[in-house]
């Protein structure tokens, strides 16, 4: 690996990026920090300290506590509705334009990616402002949970189900068509990057390296050194917007001075 510069790509991968078909983006929670979302590490202050992520994102959890965890999520629920996409969001949305094809992975659960306006967004596990029943799996809508005098809402699909997140908990498979898709995207990618994740948490953690082993560039971006930073090409170690903003300006300077007739 090379040594690390913040904030730009060595020309050599920058002309790699520029002459991919397809380019992979699998984001973890880090990409959502700057928006005001917690990540979980850092989520543990306040009224929810005393309680690991691992306490509450989980089946059994729900089914010995519903309301504790239907109020954990009331909180985030409510933080992501007050949350806006920032500038790297913004970035991903122009690097689209740039590439024929550029699909984003995402752990997050936020919805952020398509609010900004990507085209292509794989949810790995799941989306926080949908609920399902958690006997049948059937879409609640919203205006039902609205209208609901409990906590959490009961369930109008089962007698005895009740409402919770469309979320993929701790020990839960993952959506088997989100993680083929992935997968697809990751062995058929020229260029991949993996911003924000620990790079812990499988089966996410396994695709940067199935495109690297398919014959990718790998890039991350994180402030820290992850497990996946030794396999990487080059790691920018900034924050998501600060890498992705000075990414698209490195690459559309790029492309300014190598048109036909430039300088
Ligand atoms: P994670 O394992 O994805 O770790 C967060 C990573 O982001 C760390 O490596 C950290 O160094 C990095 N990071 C922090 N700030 C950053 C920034 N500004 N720019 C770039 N990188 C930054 O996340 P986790 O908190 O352990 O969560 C595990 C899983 O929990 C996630 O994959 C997700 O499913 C769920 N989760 C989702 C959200 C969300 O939807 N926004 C938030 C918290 C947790």
């Amino acid at each position: 690996m090379k040594p690390s510069d913040p904030l730009s790509l060595p020309e050599s991968l920058l002309l790699r990026l520029q002459d991919s078909k397809h380019v992979l983006v699998l984001t973890g929670a880090g990409m959502s920090a700057e928006s005001g979302i917690a990540t979980f590490r850092d989520a543990q202050t306040g009224l929810w300290a005393r309680f690991r992520p691992e306490e509450l994102a989980t089946p059994q959890a729900f089914a010995a506590h519903p309301a504790r965890v239907w109020s954990w999520y009331e909180e985030r629920r409510h933080t992501v509705r007050e949350a806006e996409p920032h500038a790297g969001h913004v970035a991903l949305v122009e690097m689209e334009k740039m590439v024929p094809r550029l699909s984003i992975v995402t752990q997050n659960v936020d919805a952020l990616h398509q609010r900004s306006g990507s085209g292509s967004v794989i949810e790995l596990h799941g989306n926080i402002m949908r609920s399902i029943c958690h006997l049948t799996s059937r879409p609640i809508d919203e205006e039902w949970l609205e209208n609901s005098p409990d906590c959490p809402p009961r369930s109008p699909w089962a007698r005895d189900g009740l409402a919770r997140p469309d979320v993929v908990w701790f020990g839960e498979s993952l959506p088997a068509e989100a993680m083929n898709s992935a997968m697809n995207a990751a062995v058929n990618c020229d260029f991949c990057f993996s911003i924000g994740t620990t790079s812990l948490v499988q089966p996410a953690a396994s695709l940067p390296l199935l495109a690297v082993e398919n014959g990718a560039i790998l890039i991350e971006i994180n402030p820290q050194e992850t497990p996946l930073s030794l396999h990487a090409n080059h790691c920018l170690r900034t924050s998501a917007s600060e890498a992705l903003t000075a990414l698209l300006h490195q690459w559309k300077t790029r492309v300014q001075d190598h048109k036909p007739g430039a300088g």
